[in-house]
């Protein structure tokens, strides 16, 4: 942790030392939630943009100087970071901006975004030489911790709520987890892994509790500043859960421009599904998601599903902060998105990969962007997650495979069609 000053409470901004072994504040229980400072002169003396032009790196780690781990800390051998950043004109035409850009986050090695956490806690739990980690997940982060814990040999233990999609329990038990499928919802998931690892002493990467899993997820947001040439785009579009991906975009970009690497901050959008749009509310009643109630969520988008999004003081900041806002889409429209964004650009994202797509169609409607814009989607995970929610979105769209025999005369009366 050569260069963190501290850890910083995002309710009253008492600051911890970087040695501070807990995972929140202890003045405000879960709530407090830790953000990780970092000494911005001193990583600009090692650090520069020449310096990381010349590195071969191409993994998240080549960030290493704005992470919370050490210059010689063993990284994980699977490559998680460096995904590509794809040029879409296609969907820039059909919104009507100047460009649209889709960071393909489905090509991490458990098929979403959150390996970068996963990654970053796998390491972490090494430094605190625990045994074990365990994490409550909607399915993505519990596949990327076992994925990655499989790629170091260590234990985990993972709480999903009993309703996640098969393929994501399916990787959970390829890779060797011991698997709590929880008859109940996310929130209930994540209380009893909470209670868990208290109890057993197992290493908690729970989103929206672990300092460190937003300061893994930053690293997609500075990549795309690093392959945009630093020039930040005007708005990034991101789907939103528990709100710890978003303030992870959001922490790249003021590291960015903490280090002068930027010029103006782009604005950040949260996008969420009408069946779970705790921030929307919030954001448009102007609520303070301190005390706001939990809501009962209900999408067919299931990573980001959340009653009470455990990470809502970083994602309402994210937004607020940077002139965003947060939108509201339906699950027809989240379906509707998955077919365009493969047609438009090649990334076939699940349910909420697409989202960002859908919440970028809403904003170009109420005029929110417009032709000089330059926008970045982050399509977060793989649409291979979750193939129900695919086969329901073709069938919306109207697309069907044709049935035919097996000879030339067939095919031919079939595309006749
Ligand atoms: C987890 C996840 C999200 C939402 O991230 P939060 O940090 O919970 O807001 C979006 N898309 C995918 C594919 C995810 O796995
Ligand atoms: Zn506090």
């Amino acid at each position: 942790m050569n260069n963190v000053v501290g850890l910083t409470c995002v309710i009253f901004g008492t600051t911890y030392p970087a040695d501070f072994a807990g995972y929140v504040c202890p003045d405000h229980g879960n709530e407090g939630i830790l953000d990780v400072t970092y000494d911005y002169d001193a990583i600009s003396e090692v650090f520069t943009k020449e310096a990381l032009a010349a590195d071969p790196d191409h993994t998240m780690w080549r960030y290493r100087p704005l992470l919370p781990i050490s210059g010689n800390a063993v990284v994980p051998p699977l490559t998680v970071g460096g995904t590509p950043l794809y040029d879409a004109p296609a969907l820039a035409g059909a919104v009507g901006v100047a460009r649209v850009w889709v960071k393909d986050e489905g090509r991490e090695p458990t098929a979403s975004l959150k390996d970068r956490a996963s990654a970053m806690a796998v390491v972490k739990a090494q430094e605190r030489g625990a045994d074990v980690r365990t994490t409550a997940s909607t399915g993505n982060a519990a596949a990327a911790l076992s994925g990655i814990s499989a790629s170091v040999g260590q234990r985990n233990v993972i709480f999903v709520p009993a309703s996640a999609p098969e393929a994501k329990i399916a990787q959970l038990l390829a890779y060797g987890s011991t698997v709590a499928l929880v008859n109940g919802t996310y929130g209930d998931a994540f209380e009893l892994c909470m209670e868990a690892s208290a109890e057993y002493g197992w290493y908690n990467r729970n989103t929206g509790y672990n300092p460190f899993m937003t300061e893994g997820k930053k690293t997609a947001g500075l990549e795309i500043l690093e392959d945009l040439g630093w020039e930040a785009p005007n708005a990034i579009f991101v789907s939103v859960g528990d709100g710890s991906i978003i303030g992870g975009v959001h922490k790249a970009m003021k590291d960015a421009a903490a280090l002068g690497w930027i010029d103006r901050m782009p604005r950040i959008y949260g996008v969420q599904s009408a069946g779970s749009d705790y921030l929307v509310q919030a954001f448009e009643g102007g609520e303070d998601v301190l005390t706001k109630a939990p809501i009962s969520a209900d999408t067919i988008a299931d990573s980001i599903s959340a009653d009470l999004p455990r990470d809502r003081i970083k994602a309402m900041a994210a937004v607020i902060e940077t002139g965003g806002e947060y939108l509201r889409v339906s699950d027809d429209e989240i379906l509707a998105a998955i077919p365009t964004l493969a047609r438009g650009s090649g990334v076939f994202a699940e349910p909420a990969g697409a989202a960002p797509y859908a919440g970028l169609v809403v904003a170009a409607a109420r005029g929110l962007v417009g032709p000089s814009d330059r926008v970045v989607l982050l399509a977060t995970g793989s649409g291979l997650k979750d193939v129900a929610s695919a086969m329901k979105a073709v069938a919306a769209a109207g697309t069907e495979p044709m049935r035919v025999d097996p000879n030339l005369e067939a095919l031919k009366a079939a595309l006749k069609h």
